[in-house]
């Protein structure tokens, strides 16, 4: 028998070594406690993961598939319950192994992994089982891994927005007959990204997401979870979004008809109440398989089309899919496995005591936290300029926030999180994927989002108990790092303005922030 394995994040609707049924052929999927143990995961990340698993599992064996399905709570296959070994459940190279005695397998085939470290450890699998792994080319992302490294390839710096043109042109995306992009522009940022007075001025209505209800598997996956990983974050029974490929296809199109047109404009906002606002939510589905990206784009194009969004949203969310989504993946690959050892900043800080509960008197910051506990999720701007902001400005260790965001949030994975951690976030590449660090202070915060009005601090406060601990922060660490961005052209502006300072406010501030650290502690 040849067996084709389907890992739990490669979940894809056409699954190319997954065809009509063949005689001979088997496809495994094999859920491993030890692995969904390596860290403390979201249980809202698991459960969307086990549950959505099942029910492709199931799916293909309805198309007439032989499926080899282990579940979280299975005995090693061939072993009686009884004689099930007690201690930790079978990881799946065990599982692997028992069917390849069992079934007699000749061969496995595996799409390429998303993640380097299970890419890495497949020669050792394949020897530990005496059968071949085959590797094939994954379609998971619009551009072939290798197609980016050649690309990259003897450039010095990779900036995104030429990555970005490139697709578009090559697959045609919001582009004209004539071959230039529609509307005349390639970016609509100044467009988008409105600030939280003109979001007051417009008032928009802001739409409620649907929580999709629980069925029979969600509910046995949840409480098996909840049972599993009782110590990780989050609640398994709550989760809110969809399992299988139906349910993630109807996910989009209420996305593309009711929050797409706001997407643009308002982007980059925050607001206390709304955890949500006109985000897709799409990366939890997008991350597994359910979606493929270009349905994603093709679905906002034409909407666009149609008249029924306009060009700006179209194109900022075209730019988050085909941009920014392709640009991480690459960079992930590009620079592995050296990226985990990054630490440009030389960041020590071990997190702040309340990382895993939002227990903090900074509101924005205890509001996204919260909102992570709660649905597996923040938006763009609370990870990176509230959440990201503060990590960054405080200094922490780039392993410990890695590791922080890993198990905080449902569309957690590798490839995405290490580029966006220690590459946008922490600056801890020292610049392979930024070109500056995104550090702000509490003006950028007031303006975008609405979350000073019940905060403890004032945003308008420069010193004393009730300012903003941001402003220290922020000027502590321009200061901490003058000197390597006194020659960068784009962070120069910041260390004049430091170093017009006087000596004792700049000391003041560093003196501040540091005080506020060890509190945090
Ligand atoms: P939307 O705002 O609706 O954007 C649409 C889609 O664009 C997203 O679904 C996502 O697929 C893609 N996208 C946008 N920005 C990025 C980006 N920087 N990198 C990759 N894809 C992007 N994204 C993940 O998918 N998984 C993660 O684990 C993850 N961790 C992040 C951690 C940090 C510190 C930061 C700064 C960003 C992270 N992102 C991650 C990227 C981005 O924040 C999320 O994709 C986005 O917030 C998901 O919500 P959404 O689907 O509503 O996104």
């Amino acid at each position: 028998m040849e067996l084709v394995w389907i890992l739990g994040d490669q979940l894809l609707p056409e699954h190319p070594l997954v065809g009509t049924p063949r005689e001979g052929w088997a496809v495994a999927m094999v859920e491993s406690v030890p692995r969904a143990r390596r860290l403390r995961y979201h249980q809202q990340k698991l459960t969307l993961l086990f549950a959505a698993m099942r029910h492709h599992g199931a799916a293909l064996e309805r198309a007439g598939h032989r499926v080899l399905y282990h579940r979280l709570e299975d005995a090693l296959p061939g072993a009686a319950e009884a004689e099930a070994p007690g201690g930790e459940p079978p990881d799946s190279g065990e599982v692997l192994a028992a069917w390849v005695r069992l079934h007699g397998v000749r061969a496995i085939h595996v799409l390429e992994p998303n993640d380097f470290h299970t890419q890495a450890a497949l020669p050792a699998l394949a020897e530990r089982l005496g059968v071949p792994i085959e590797l094939h080319p994954s379609p998971m992302f619009v551009l072939a891994r290798q197609e980016f490294l050649d690309w990259a390839q003897g450039k010095r710096t990779l900036v995104m927005e030429r990555h970005y043109r490139r697709l578009r042109e090559r697959l045609g995306v919001l582009m004209t007959a004539e071959g230039g992009p529609v509307g005349g522009v390639w970016n609509t940022d100044t467009e988008n990204r409105q600030t939280r007075s003109q979001f007051r001025k417009a008032g928009p209505a802001v739409p409620r997401v649907a929580t999709v209800e629980a069925d029979a598997v969600v509910r046995e996956v949840a409480e098996q979870v909840a049972r599993l990983f009782a110590d990780h974050p989050g609640k398994a029974a709550e989760l809110w979004l969809p399992v299988t490929r139906a349910g993630a296809l109807a996910w989009l199109e209420r996305f593309v008809a009711e929050r797409l047109e706001g997407f643009g404009p308002w982007e980059d906002l925050m607001v206390d109440q709304e955890p949500v606002l006109f985000h897709s939510v799409l990366s939890p589905l997008l991350n597994i398989g359910l979606l493929t990206p270009m349905e994603c784009v093709r679905a906002a194009e034409a909407a666009w089309a149609e008249g029924r969004a306009p060009l700006a949203s179209v194109e900022g969310f075209v730019r988050q899919i085909v941009g920014w989504r392709e640009f991480i993946h690459g960079m992930y690959w590009r620079h592995m496995p050296g990226y985990l050892e990054v630490n440009a900043l030389e960041a020590h800080r071990p997190l702040p005591r309340w990382a895993y509960t939002g227990k903090t008197e900074l509101r924005c910051v205890g509001r996204a936290i919260e909102g992570a506990l709660r649905l597996g999720y923040n938006h763009h701007i609370q990870r990176l300029m509230v959440l990201g902001n503060y990590f960054l400005l405080g200094g922490y260790a780039p392993r410990e926030v890695l590791r922080w965001y890993l198990e905080m949030y449902s569309d957690a994975y590798d490839w995405v999180m290490v580029p966006n951690v220690l590459g946008m976030v922490l600056y801890a590449d020292g610049g392979w994927l930024a070109t500056k660090p995104y550090a702000a202070g509490p003006a950028y915060l007031d303006k975008m989002g609405d979350h000073c009005a019940s905060c403890r601090y004032n945003p308008k406060l420069k010193t004393g108990p009730d300012a903003c601990p941001f402003q220290a922060l922020y000027w502590a660490f321009q200061s901490r790092h003058a000197d390597r961005f006194r020659p960068h052209p784009r962070q120069a502006m910041m260390v004049r303005q430091l170093d017009r300072m006087e000596d004792a406010t700049r000391q003041g501030y560093v003196r501040t922030a540091e005080r506020f650290l060890e509190g945090q502690e």
